[in-house]
């Protein structure tokens, strides 16, 4: 009888301990809004020393704020943040993202927040490019190249795609020269500085900021490359954050409080960080 009753006992034991496993993961995924994003693309997203900031930390906070939630943001490599997404350890993609049919194969995107476009930085005594006014120009100068020309981009993303080439993306790509991918585009831009390689191609807010902070470069910020938007993605069929997320964005527009949050760190007025709550 004792054997038995201890038998019962243990498996209650074993089966409570499931059930407060089972509900502390429910628990965790209904009270945290987990982000995915890659913190090395100021002014979307980036550290202050330990911190993180940016127009896209500052919106999902608030975004999770509005849901409820706590945000728990999780840095990783640009290119593991769709299958984050889909895969559920994130909830949602925000980290400057160009909407793309593509990946919309993969992920579903919110409403657009922002125009965006690449550009191309070059040494600062680098006059290749100075006479360019169109993307046509610059596009017939990197076609005359050969692969001893090298151009940097940030792994994953539009800028590798427009130099590489990719089919679905709509890219040709410069197949005469030599396209690297690097984990970051400020250790792009950095190999430029060192005369590693002759250019950086990357998206043009990034581009200004990141040559802000490495001497020596310069961007050609009046010739835009490509036509982009940004908007945030979740996993496909996630149909009641996807709703949410665009109503809340569509709050943040008809507000005022997106174009001020953008505004704030593109002039160096924004004065906010976020840390992620221990869990
Ligand atoms: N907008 C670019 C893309 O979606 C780059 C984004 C990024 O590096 N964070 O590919």
């Amino acid at each position: 009888m004792k054997k038995l009753f201890a038998i019962v006992l243990s498996a209650a034991l074993l089966l409570g301990t499931a059930v407060a496993v089972f509900a502390a993961c429910g628990n965790d995924s209904s009270e945290y809004l987990t982000v995915a994003t890659n913190a090395y693309f100021p002014p979307f997203e980036y550290y202050e020393g330990n911190a993180f900031t940016g127009v896209d930390i500052e919106i999902a906070d608030k975004m999770a704020q509005n849901m409820g939630k706590k945000l728990y943001v999780k840095d990783m490599e640009f290119d593991s943040i769709i299958q984050s997404v889909k895969s559920g350890e994130s909830d949602i993609g925000m980290a400057g993202i160009t909407v793309n049919d593509e990946r919309k194969i993969q992920v579903d995107f919110t409403d657009e927040y922002y125009e965006s476009a690449q550009v191309i930085i070059v040494k600062s005594d680098d006059t290749t490019f100075d006479a360019c006014t169109t993307a046509d120009e610059i596009e017939t100068i990197l076609k005359a190249q050969d692969n001893n020309y090298k151009i940097g981009t940030q792994n994953g993303t539009t800028g590798y795609m427009y130099s590489y080439g990719d089919a679905g993306f709509g890219y040709d790509g410069f197949t005469n020269l030599t396209t690297n991918g690097y984990t970051t585009g400020a250790l792009a831009v950095q190999d430029l500085a060192n005369g590693r390689i002759n250019a950086v191609i990357i998206d043009k807010q990034p581009a200004l900021m990141i040559a802000e902070s490495i001497s020596g470069v310069k961007v050609i910020e009046d010739v835009e490359l490509t036509s982009e938007a940004y908007a945030f993605c979740v996993a496909k069929g996630n149909t009641e954050l996807l709703e949410k997320a665009n109503a809340f964005l569509k709050e943040l527009k008809d507000n005022g409080d997106l174009d001020k949050i953008i505004n704030s760190f593109f002039d160096g007025t924004a004065d906010y960080t976020y840390t992620n709550p221990a869990r």
